[in-house]
């Protein structure tokens, strides 16, 4: 059995100054020898550079966030079109740090997917239900309701990917048990069966959420799981590598 390239994403957040581009040099030395794909997801201010710096290497350069304008008046923003410009092929939407600080909603988060799409940027899609939410046994309710909303039918045919990260596991060294993410994958992707069909299928779904080099294999082998979107653990080239040499 061929299995999927698994898609191994890190997202630095708000993390990195010029002289962490060495940091991400030495990712892509080391990532050369992974069968995965990988990216890696810097400040907006780092992309371009960045993307010249591993241009020759299988390390592309990501975003973090982009407006669903194509350009105009909104100060502090980039759009789809300027990340692409810069070098940059993929881009996170609707992590949820946005979603709870810049109030953003499922409907936003289309119109981001839209305006990435239409700059030929590969969306990765965040979801992810609160420990509330959870507690409750709304969990499953929750994504696939997130989903439905965040994900427009011009996704059809094109190349992109699904985070379930848990909002109560991002960062706090928490993760679900591997049969709980199994669970939720498995549901993500009867959604992205319902909603585009045999494309659906093949959709890579990242586990995001306290990914670290020693949960990596087992996060990574579970079902359904096709990859991770890593954020803490990503900074650091050593940890990074040991996650992507999981996969
Ligand atoms: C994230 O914010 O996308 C993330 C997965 O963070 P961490 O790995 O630090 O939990």
């Amino acid at each position: 059995m061929i299995t999927p390239t698994p898609l191994i994403a890190g997202n630095w957040k708000m993390n990195g100054l010029q002289a962490s581009l060495a940091e991400a040099c030495a990712i892509a030395e080391g990532a050369g020898r992974s069968r995965a794909r990988v990216a890696i997801c810097p400040p907006s201010l780092l992309v371009h550079q960045m993307a010249e710096l591993l241009a020759d290497t299988k390390v592309v350069v990501g975003g973090q966030d982009v407006h669903w304008e194509p350009s105009g008046a909104y100060t502090g923003d980039i759009s789809a079109e300027m990340l692409a410009d810069a070098g940059a092929k993929m881009v996170i939407i609707g992590h949820s740090e946005r979603r709870a600080c810049y109030c953003e909603t499922d409907a936003m988060v289309a119109r981001k997917v839209e305006a990435s799409l239409a700059a030929g940027l590969e969306p990765i899609v965040c979801v992810g239900e609160t420990l509330v939410e959870r507690k409750a046994g709304a969990a499953l309710t929750v994504v696939t309701g997130q989903l439905r909303g965040s994900l427009p039918k011009a996704l059809a045919g094109k190349s992109f990917a699904v985070a379930y990260e848990p909002v109560w596991a991002i960062g706090t060294g928490l993760t679900p048990t591997t049969s709980e993410i199994e669970e939720m994958h498995r549901a993500i992707r009867a959604t992205l069966v319902d909603l585009f069909g045999d494309d659906g299928a093949g959709v890579p779904i990242l586990y995001g959420g306290s990914v670290k080099p020693s949960n990596a294999a087992e996060i990574l082998h579970a079902a359904e799981v096709g990859g991770a979107l890593v954020g803490g653990a990503s900074l650091k080239a050593s940890d990074f590598l040991a996650i992507v040499d999981a996969a």
